[in-house]
Parts: C-alpha cells; sequence; structure tokens
C-alpha cells in the first residue's frame, strides 16, 4: 500500500508466475521447451550487426508478420505481433473484452485471464469443465461480451478439434472468442483455418513454448482484418514498438527451420507419452494431454508432500494451492534424462 498508487492499485491480485529458481535444478515448472532454439537462431545471434541497435525498429514488424503469415496460410494484414503472448492477451483485452455483457472464461483454465479481467475492469463468468475437464464449449454462452479459453487448456492438457470450435463459432457471432494457442504444437489443432470463415475469431500463439523462445517474449494473434486493426488501435495508444528488432530477426529464423521445430515438438510428444506410461505404472492418475505437460494425481500421496519432496531432491514441478488443483501437480516435459530423474525420485517417494 502507497498513498502515491492510484486508486484500485492495491485491490490488484497479480499473476504469480512460476519461480525461476537460481541455483541449478532439472526445472519442470513453466512449460519452457527443454531443447535449444533453431540453430539458425545462433547464426543470427552471431551474425547481427550493432548498428541495428541504434535505430528503432519497424513499429509494425512487417517481415516477422510475413514470415507468421506464410507459415499459417494467412495475409499479413491478419497478423498481429506483441512482446511475447501476454502482451497480445492484455491488448485483446482491452480492445475487445471491455464490454457492458460479461466475459465467459472456464473455471480452470490460464491464470492470467482473471487477473486481467481485474486490471481492464473487465466483468467475468466461469464453465465448469465437463467430466472428462474439457472445457464445454457447448456451455459458453452467446449473449457474452467475449469468450476466451486455451485450447489444448492449460493446466489439463485437454484440446477440442477444429469442427468442434466451428461448431462454437457457429453459435456465438456477436462477441469475440478469443482460442490461446500457446500449446497447440504438441498434438492440438490450430483453429487458424477458421479465421478467414468467422470474423469474430482470434487466435494467439507464443514463440515461448514449441520454438524455445521464452527468454524473448514472442507472441502473435491471428484473426480478421478487423481484429487485427483493433488490436493495433490499441498498441498504438500504449507502444509504438513492443517487438525490438533483433527479435523480430530471431522470430523470422526460428520459423525457417521447419525440419528442427519437427524433430523438437515429435521428441517433445515422444517423451511425454513415455513419461505419462511410467508414472501410470507408479500408481498415478495422469490426464491426457495435447500439451508440452502432463497434470498428475496420486491417490495415496498428497501432491503438496510429493511437491516439496521433489524440490528436496533438485526438482522443480508446479503446485497449484487452489481448490481445484490442490490434489495435483502439474509437470513440464523436459529431455528424455531429466524425466528419468524424476521417476526415480518418484518411485523413491513413493516405495
Ligand atoms: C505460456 C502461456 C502463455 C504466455 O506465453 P508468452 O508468449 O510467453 O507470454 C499464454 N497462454 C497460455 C495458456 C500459456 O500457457
Amino acid at each position: 500500500m502507497s498513498k502515491f498508487w492510484s486508486p484500485g492499485v492495491s485491490e490488484l491480485t497479480p499473476y504469480t508466475p512460476g519461480e525461476q529458481p537460481r541455483e541449478r535444478l532439472i526445472k519442470l515448472n513453466t512449460n519452457e521447451n527443454p531443447y535449444p532454439p533453431a540453430p539458425g537462431v545462433e547464426q543470427v545471434l552471431r551474425d547481427y550487426s550493432i548498428d541495428h541497435l541504434r535505430l528503432y525498429p519497424d513499429p509494425d514488424s512487417r517481415a516477422l508478420r510475413e514470415a507468421l503469415a506464410k507459415e499459417h496460410g494467412v495475409e499479413v494484414e491478419q497478423v498481429f505481433v506483441g512482446n511475447g503472448s501476454d502482451e497480445v492477451l492484455a491488448l485483446a483485452f482491452q480492445a475487445f473484452f471491455r464490454q457492458p455483457l460479461p466475459l465467459s472464461m472456464p473455471a480452470i483454465s490460464y491464470s492470467f485471464y482473471p487477473v486481467y479481467c481485474r486490471l481492464y475492469g473487465v466483468d467475468y463468468r466461469t464453465v465448469a469443465l465437463g467430466d472428462e475437464w474439457q472445457v464445454p464449449l457447448e456451455a459458453f454462452d452467446p449473449q457474452s461480451g467475449g469468450i476466451i479459453f486455451a485450447n489444448p487448456n492449460a493446466p489439463t492438457g485437454h484440446g477440442h478439434g477444429r469442427d468442434t470450435i466451428a461448431a462454437l463459432l457457429e453459435r456465438v457471432t456477436e462477441c469475440v472468442v478469443l482460442v490461446d494457442e500457446a500449446y497447440v504444437d504438441f498434438g492440438g489443432e490450430s483453429a487458424v483455418p477458421l479465421v478467414e470463415r468467422y470474423p469474430n475469431l482470434l487466435v494467439t500463439g507464443t514463440f515461448s513454448k514449441s520454438r524455445s523462445l521464452a527468454g524473448l517474449r514472442l507472441g502473435y494473434a491471428i484473426g480478421s482484418r478487423e481484429l487485427v486493426e483493433g488490436l493495433e488501435r490499441i498498441k498504438n495508444s500504449f507502444n509504438s514498438y513492443p517487438v525490438d528488432s533483433l527479435a523480430s530477426a530471431i522470430g523470422v529464423a526460428a520459423l525457417e527451420d521447419k525440419a528442427y521445430f519437427e524433430a523438437c515438438r515429435e521428441q517433445v510428444i515422444t517423451t511425454r507419452e513415455r513419461t505419462r506410461h511410467r508414472l501410470g505404472e507408479l500408481g498415478f492418475e495422469v490426464l491426457p494431454s495435447q500439451t508440452n505437460f502432463l497434470l498428475v494425481h496420486h491417490p495415496d500421496h498428497e501432491a503438496a508432500q510429493l511437491f516439496v519432496g521433489l524440490r528436496e531432491r533438485s526438482i522443480l514441478v508446479r503446485h497449484f494451492n487452489t481448490e481445484a488443483l490442490r490434489d495435483f501437480m502439474r509437470i513440464s516435459i523436459g529431455t528424455e534424462d531429466e524425466m528419468n530423474s524424476l521417476i526415480e525420485a518418484m518411485e523413491a517417494m513413493i516405495r
């Protein structure tokens, strides 16, 4: 509390990011990619002319948007980029969700959404997840100020196919439907091909997870020209240069190397399925996942205790101390070696 703060600042509940430890730990708590970025990224860093840093970057990030447009089969005017998808989401809340009707979101999803609601004064309603932990798209009220959900969802890992998203968009036509695809590359189905047909669909993505660039801060949105223009109006009223020139160049290089990208994501998927199987053998209930993490629960062991035990063995996972998730741990998929260490630690605690 401070008398210098604007009214309302002391009432905010900021997002709590996963810990970034100083000591060397096996870090399976924030869904980073265990593999390095594409080799072309390193080349950009080696060749980058220091003189570029003297100048402001392109405010429209044209080169990066063109590369994303090509990658996703859309026009460059349908692509928006920002300083991480968290920033893109924040701008989308301002551009589309400050409406008279409340925003709708799943009761369990990315915990940043309610944080933005409070920050921007957006009223919201939640819908409970279904029996299979799926986001019940049929439960979303078309009379909403907007709809937002992650697909595949976090931290549950469940994802809907494109047809199911299309069915939602047939029903909901009067507000923006924002589909957060931070994890789509690990086995989900992207809704991007639907943006041509549904002008109210906005899909967001990130370079942080499947492109191994969480430290760079690069995210994007794809949608109709009118939605992208709305985002640009907010962006240009806030910060004309959210994406620096180095980040742009690195983003382009990361998109170019398709073979590396495929190999990386396939390895994460293979390791995920192997880990899921081995945790199952130890008596864990493990939700099916289309992401680079697993949500796990053990019927005979408290998640909070397992979390502490892992930490003592230098392994960091995520435990959410909320009513719905208290019995679970979210475990990011690391390298094969890292997951072997995790399994060994679990074995030692459970046996
Ligand atoms: C990681 C994550 C983001 C944020 O990604 P950044 O681009 O690193 O800001 C957004 N949405 C979900 C669901 C995420 O898990």
